[in-house]
């Protein structure tokens, strides 16, 4: 009888397994083809400078329409792509794509903002990174202080000499350089003062409880105070509350993104919003 049990218990199990591995399975080769199904959709979250208020910018971010699923999020499907080296196909239409976007907003008159977009490590890695940048630039016409590229610490792993000479060679190029998630990862110091960086992004989960949790307020603090001694502008994510935007303003964070000011937004709602701002 135990062992019946335990038997059913087992086919039940790898039953689940195989239906998780078929899902995912199904996922990955819809994935393949999402690209040239036009699924993927950019939407465009607001950046607000603490100051003025005004919106000066806008990060991107890949939505995916999945034919039956609807909406998949990023999270489960760009650590995918990054696996099976989706992204860096992936990754290339998003940068000409937002490139495309923000040059569009400027023909049509709006005020001139800078986008930015995640990079994923392996899209990082690739020899012909810079090359394809400059090129997406080139064939949309948009000045390169109007594209903002989020690097994580997570690129840095295996060599800071080949980050510090990829840096350089981007920064050649005139697009701005963030440094996003900071704090999450194992960036050291040493490292930080040697990256030729223009921007430090504390990451939501400091953000999150800086108004009630003392060391999440010391961190902000602190990391906005270090970016500023480096010459760093610095940017706050997640930011969600009044309560919040306070702590930022008198700790002179200088940028501010999050569902208080606006959710990330399809590029037509980002527009409106621009145009009456
Ligand atoms: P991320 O770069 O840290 O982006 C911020 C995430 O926080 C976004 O989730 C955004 O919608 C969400 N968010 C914005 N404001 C708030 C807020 O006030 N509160 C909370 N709780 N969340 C907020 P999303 O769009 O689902 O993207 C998730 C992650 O997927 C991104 O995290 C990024 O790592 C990745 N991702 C998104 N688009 C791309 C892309 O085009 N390329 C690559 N490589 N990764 C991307
Ligand atoms: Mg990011
Ligand atoms: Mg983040």
């Amino acid at each position: 009888r135990a062992k019946e049990e335990h038997g059913n218990a087992f086919q039940f199990y790898s039953r689940e397994m195989s239906e998780h591995a078929l899902e995912r399975a199904e996922l990955e080769s819809a994935l393949r083809r999402a690209l040239e199904r036009k699924e993927f959709e950019l939407f465009y979250q607001p950046k607000v400078d603490t100051r003025s208020g005004r919106i000066i910018g806008a990060e991107a971010l890949i939505r995916w329409h999945h034919p039956e699923r609807g909406m998949v999020s990023p999270t489960r499907f760009i650590p995918m792509a990054e696996e099976i080296g989706l992204i860096v196909p992936i990754g290339e239409w998003v940068i000409n794509t937002a490139c495309a976007q923000n040059k569009a907003w400027q023909d049509a008159g709006l005020p001139p903002i800078s986008v930015s977009v995640n990079l994923s490590a392996r899209q990082f890695n690739q020899d012909d990174l810079v090359d394809s940048i400059a090129s997406a630039l080139e064939s949309w016409g948009l000045d390169a202080k109007h594209l903002q590229l989020k690097l994580t610490e997570s690129m840095v792993m295996n060599s800071a000499e080949l980050f510090i000479t990829k840096l350089q060679e981007l920064e050649d190029l005139g697009v701005q350089l963030s440094l996003d998630d900071f704090g999450t990862g194992y960036s050291s110091l040493s490292y930080l003062k040697r990256f030729p960086l223009h921007q430090l992004k504390i990451d939501q989960s400091f953000v999150r409880d800086i108004v009630t949790d003392a060391d999440d307020a010391a961190i902000t603090s602190t990391v906005t105070s270090l970016g500023h001694s480096l010459n760093l502008k610095v940017i706050a994510e997640g930011v969600e509350t009044e309560e919040q935007v306070a702590f930022l303003r008198e700790h002179q964070c200088d940028e501010m993104q999050g569902y208080f000011f606006s959710k990330p937004l399809p590029a037509r709602d980002f527009a409106s919003l621009l145009r009456k701002h």
